[in-house]
């Protein structure tokens, strides 16, 4: 007998089937005597039409109203789930973030779980109870509703695998397992059996969108077993492992282990902006003070006294970082602020890489071959990724699975 959470995708829930085809792969595990510990996300394309309706009425919504909003999204599939287990005589009980006790800080529709309180979902296992959480939301000390960041469900799976130590955190999605690179660009991809956190953790940070990166963050953290599978399939298989182990020895197919496409990526750039110390911190500094993440930073080698300094962030928080760039801008007296959202950011990512060494120049060939430019470059031990323009993304995507060999299991 195990402790499982298991965390079920918004096509997963889509309508009452796929509902009902979730509920029965829980009673299985049930009749096992398995304790199930159960969390949902919301019906595929709810949380999108949540936020078109609020950007409908207001460009930039009010953040707390924006939670009390998307948390609805999840409230309905769980107690669907709850009522459609307990039709099969299978005892349930939904609850929302708020009811269960995920407790988080106060920064709304990106909050952070700060702690879980045990004792209600502790007594329904007890009593034979399978506990469905509302995924992706939490409440504040003061008892305000919050959400957890887009994919924020596998967050809140994690964390309560994590308060309950389970034997297992398993991630039921539309795919049966975290791929090479996303099998509808590259048709050759290739399903790991393995992969590690580290590794996980750049491929959702890079815009793999198998997984939320707080998710990840948090099962390194607390040494989370983490498995993705299929929620489609009836025999799921083993799915893919996240483990902590790293394979001792790479031959040449092995350096690199997977390939991450992120179109969300944009780009912004403070053009003729004087070059004198504290300018790169003032502008991150008004972006960061908004919440806002940046990502790949550059800064011009400066002519003239002026530079240009390129930044990039998710194209959620584009118009806001762009106001906000060009208020900075204008105070320092720059010349102009341009952004971009034709942009895509392509990577790749293998532990496999701290031992062999010109991947990234390998990579820049085979794009160089394709006439594809790259207009900014990162790298760190793992990974290497560039900006180039999103309409060469998926030709680029195939170019290097082929220059890896990424097709080849090992
Ligand atoms: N429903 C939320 C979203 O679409 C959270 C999740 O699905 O994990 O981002
Ligand atoms: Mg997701």
């Amino acid at each position: 007998m195990s402790l499982l959470v298991q965390k079920f995708g918004g096509s997963s829930v889509a309508n009452l089937d796929r509902i009902r085809n979730v509920a029965n792969k829980i009673k299985k595990f049930k009749m096992q005597g398995d304790d199930l510990i159960i969390v949902l996300s919301a019906m595929s394309g709810e949380t999108d039409r949540l936020l078109n309706l609020a950007k409908d009425i207001d460009q930039f919504p009010n953040q707390r109203e924006m939670d009390v909003l998307l948390s609805t999204g999840e409230q309905v599939t769980v107690a669907l789930l709850s009522m459609m287990l307990n039709s099969m005589g299978i005892k349930a009980k939904s609850y929302t973030g708020a009811q269960v006790g995920i407790i988080t800080n106060d920064v709304h529709t990106k909050a952070k779980i700060e702690r879980v309180q045990e004792d209600k979902v502790r007594k329904d296992l007890e009593d034979g109870y399978v506990v469905v959480v509302a995924g992706f939301q939490g409440v504040t000390a003061g008892g305000e509703i919050t959400t957890l960041g887009r994919g924020g469900s596998d967050t809140t799976a994690v964390a309560l695998a994590a308060q309950f130590k389970a034997d297992e955190c398993q991630i039921y999605t539309d795919v049966d397992g975290v791929y090479t690179t996303d099998p509808r660009i590259e048709k050759k991809a290739r399903k790991l059996d393995t992969i590690t956190f580290e590794e996980m953790l750049e491929l959702a940070s890079l815009g793999s969108k198998v997984l939320q990166i707080r998710s990840v963050e948090l099962a390194g953290k607390y040494n989370v077993p983490l498995r993705v599978l299929s929620s489609l399939m009836d025999e799921p298989g083993e799915g893919t492992l996240i483990t902590f182990e790293e394979k001792e020895h790479y031959v040449e197919s092995e350096i690199i282990t997977g390939i991450a496409l992120n179109r969300d990526e944009t780009q912004i750039t403070v053009l003729g902006v004087p070059d004198r110390p504290g300018i790169a911190f003032n502008i991150l500094d008004a972006v960061g003070k908004e919440n806002i993440d940046v990502d790949m930073i550059v800064q011009n080698i400066s002519q003239d006294e002026t530079t240009d300094f390129t930044f990039t962030v998710n194209a959620p928080d584009y118009d806001r970082a762009l106001l906000i760039t060009q208020n900075v801008a204008n105070d320092m007296g720059a010349k102009e602020v341009l952004g971009r959202t034709d942009i895509a950011k392509l990577s790749v990512v293998g532990v496999g890489m701290r031992t062999n060494s010109g991947v990234a120049s390998r990579m820049f060939h085979a794009l160089a071959k394709e006439k594809i430019n790259i207009h900014m470059i990162s790298t760190s031990e793992i990974k290497v990724s560039v900006i180039i323009e999103s309409k060469y993304a998926e030709l680029a995507v195939r170019v290097l699975h082929e220059e890896f060999s990424l097709h080849l299991s090992h």
